[in-house]
Order: C-alpha cells, then structure tokens, then sequence
C-alpha cells in the first residue's frame, strides 16, 4: 500500500514540530512541509522575544495552559538533547502599583493551578538582590522560565526530519487547494495540515473552510538597551499582565546570544507580515478593515488603541514604560530594534481568541490561533496534533 502522503503548510516552529511529532509517531507516512519564504522561521518564530514561557498566565484547564506547562519541559528537554542555546534564568512579573498586587497574587494561584514548580513571591529586598535595578512591591519568581534561540531549535527540527526521510520545500507559497487535495496544481496529498500562522485562516479558506475567525496583525516593536546601559537588566523582568490583553506590556528580555530587547507594544500592522509602519499591503489593510470585529474591537478600547500608537511614535512614550520596572533606564539608553507581528484571531464580535485554536475536518485539521507561548509550546501543540489525526492517517 502507497504511504499516506501528509502535507503541512507553514514552516514556522509549529508546522515544523508537528511534522517531527508526526515523522516520529508513525515513520511510514510521507511528510512534506511546504514554506513560502527561502527559509523555515522567517515570521513569528524568527522574531519573537525567545523566552521559554512555562504556562503562568493561562486559565486553568485550557489548552494554553496545559499545552505551556508540558511544552516548556519538552522543548528544554529538545535543547539539552541537541545542544541548542538555551538558558533556564527564571523570570520575575514585577509589580509596581499597589491596584496590582490582587492580580499578582491571583497569577501566583494560576500557576500553581497550572502545575508550575518553584513560585515564589519576593519582597523589595528579594527582588534587588536578583534584579538590582528592577522597582517592585512584590515580585513572582518563576525560576522554570528561561531564553532559548527558536531559529536554532527550526534549524534542528529541520536536520531531524530531512534525516528521518520529510521533505521541507522552501520557497513554495501553497495559493490553491483543490479538494482531494492537490496543492498549486501539482502537489497531491492525503491529508493537510495548516500550521500557516498570519496566513493560517487565508489557508484554511482556500482549502474550503470558512472563515470563522479573522487573523489581525498586531505588530510588536522592540528597542534594545545600548551596550553600556545593559548592566540595568540581567534577566527577565516582566509587568503584571492585564488579562484582557495578554500581550500587553513591553518586558525586558536577555537574549540567548547577548543583549538586551525590551517591549513589545502591539500596534495594528498595515501588512500581515509588515514590520515597519510604511510596509503597507492593500488587500492585508483591506481585510482587516472591512472585518466588523476589528471595529468592535477599536471602538471597545478606544484609549488602549491611541496609547498603543503614540508609544509606538514616541521614544519618550515608550522609554516612560519601561521606567516603571526599570526606573533608572533613560531614552538615552535605549535604540529601536527589530520588530515581530502576532497573528491574533479575532471573532466578529470583536473579541480576541484567548486559546489556541484548532479545527478539524476529515481530511484537514487548521491551527487558526497560535499566538504567545506556541514557539515554547510547538512540541507539545505537535503532540496534540498528532493526537487529533493518528486515528485519520492510518
Ligand atoms: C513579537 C512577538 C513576541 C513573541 N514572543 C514569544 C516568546 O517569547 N515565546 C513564545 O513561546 N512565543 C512568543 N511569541 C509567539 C510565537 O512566536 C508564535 O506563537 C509562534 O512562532 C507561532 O509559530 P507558527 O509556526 O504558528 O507561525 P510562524 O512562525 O509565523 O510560521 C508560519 C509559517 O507559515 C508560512 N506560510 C504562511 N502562508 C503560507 C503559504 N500559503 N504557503 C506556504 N507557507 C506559508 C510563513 O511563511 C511562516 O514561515 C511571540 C510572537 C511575537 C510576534
């Protein structure tokens, strides 16, 4: 019998992990990935923070959570097992405002809830003694977080599954998919998987679905500390997060190869792979703007949307934020940096998809929301996916 031909759309960490928890579940199935760029991890995955998150935000019970928690331990497992720099530093979620403390402690009880080992909640002096600059009330230590280089762990997973007999083809957009599935007129596969992150739900459309949540670009800009203000930061320091934004609120992080990165801020990219304000596609701009939801979205927080663009314009703006964990740090001391966009799916009514989203078909399974910690999670959100299909391919 002919092997059950797989094909995964988006080499990205997670259609690249998936294919390695595929390769390695059931060896006979032949697996291509197909990536558009001229190499794996150019979006999200390749310019993202690298912090290995450990699941401390997310509701007990959801896939986030759980997927974090086991995702974290399996992925520092991947980089012990193949070398790949990774630095387990522990983190602190920092906070500096008295109505913040009821949300630091409720963060404390979530991540016990979700399994985390070693929390602990430090005091003024505590937190100078790891993090001599940082300002803080009350801190949470989560000693299981730490940075890692994602390109290097795409760079492996790409060796390992090349090695194992998978195929990863670069420089091949997918723009059609007709039913059955033959790919761009060409390529036929058995079954499909749509890891395609910022383009996961355009996809999931071409492969006949419908589109029931929008991907809204929301870029994240980051400065970095200049050489001689780097001593300011050692770790990672984290605000308390509102939870009706996760993504908000700009964190200083150490990067695995040196430096220092601190935000990012989230600001509405006019391209979906727009890194800079002038990079600008129409039908990107287009299909956000004729999405009701994203109006819902404006409209229902209008003072977070204009704050988030003057601070993205605003050096000042933006050094002021950063002052709140880090109240000696100067506009003097920092420079812009690079930037990341998060593919976030939003539903028409206007509310942001919390959880990682999948749907199934009988032929298709579609990743539609895999934003922060899905880099950390990949391996684990792999295993979930192979869960989910192993009964459909054999
Ligand atoms: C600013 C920022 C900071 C973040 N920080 C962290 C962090 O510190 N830790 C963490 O765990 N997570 C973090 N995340 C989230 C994390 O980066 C993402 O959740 C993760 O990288 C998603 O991986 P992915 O493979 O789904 O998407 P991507 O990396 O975007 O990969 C999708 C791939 O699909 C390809 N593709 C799209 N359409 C097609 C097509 N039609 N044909 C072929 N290929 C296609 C794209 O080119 C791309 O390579 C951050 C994200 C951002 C944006």
């Amino acid at each position: 019998m002919p092997a059950t031909r797989v094909a995964i759309i988006g080499g990205g960490i997670v259609g690249l992990a998936t294919a390695l928890r595929l390769q390695q579940r059931l060896p006979q199935l032949q697996i291509t990935v197909y990536e558009k760029e001229p190499a794996v991890g150019r979006h999200q995955t390749g310019n993202n923070s690298g912090v290995l998150h450990a699941g401390l935000y997310y509701k007990p019970g959801s896939a986030k959570a759980r997927l974090a928690v086991q995702g974290v331990r399996q992925m520092v497992a991947f980089c012990q097992a193949h070398e790949i720099a990774h630095e387990i530093c522990g983190k602190l979620v920092v906070a500096t405002d008295p109505s913040e403390l009821p949300r630091l402690h409720d963060l404390h009880q979530r991540g016990l809830q979700n399994g985390l080992s070693g929390l602990s909640l430090l005091s003024p002096g505590q937190i100078r003694e790891i993090e001599p600059h940082a300002a803080g009330l009350l801190a949470l230590r989560v000693p299981e977080e730490g940075i890692v280089d994602y390109p290097q762990v795409c760079h492996v997973m790409v060796g390992l599954l090349t090695a194992g007999g998978a195929t990863v083809r670069t420089n091949c957009a997918i723009t059609s998919i007709e039913p059955g599935w033959v790919l761009n007129g060409q390529y036929e596969a058995d079954f499909l998987i749509n890891c395609a992150g910022l383009q996961c739900d355009r996809v999931s459309a071409l492969a006949g679905e419908r589109r029931r949540a929008r991907i809204i670009p929301f870029r994240g800009e980051y400065y970095m500390l200049k050489p001689d203000s780097q001593h300011l930061v050692r770790h990672l320091i984290y605000p308390v997060p509102d939870p009706a934004f996760p993504f908000l609120g700009v964190h200083f992080t150490r990067l695995i190869h040196g430096g220092v990165e601190a935000g990012p801020n989230a600001v509405l990219a006019f391209a979906r792979e727009g890194y800079r304000w002038n990079q600008v596609s129409l039908p990107d701009l287009w299909d956000a703007l004729t999405f009701p939801g994203l109006w819902r979205f404006l409209v229902r927080y209008p003072s977070m949307a204009s704050y988030e663009i003057r601070r993205s314009l605003s050096h000042k703006l933006f050094c002021a934020s950063l002052q709140r964990l880090v109240p000696a740090i100067q506009p003097a001391d920092i420079e812009r940096g690079g930037a990341g966009v998060r593919a976030q799916a939003m539903l028409p009514n206007g509310d942001l998809v919390q959880d990682f989203l999948i749907v199934d078909s009988a032929k298709a399974l579609h990743l539609l929301n895999a934003p922060s910690p899905a880099a950390t999670a990949s391996l684990a959100i792999g295993d979930e996916i192979v869960n989910r299909v192993v009964g459909r391919l054999t």
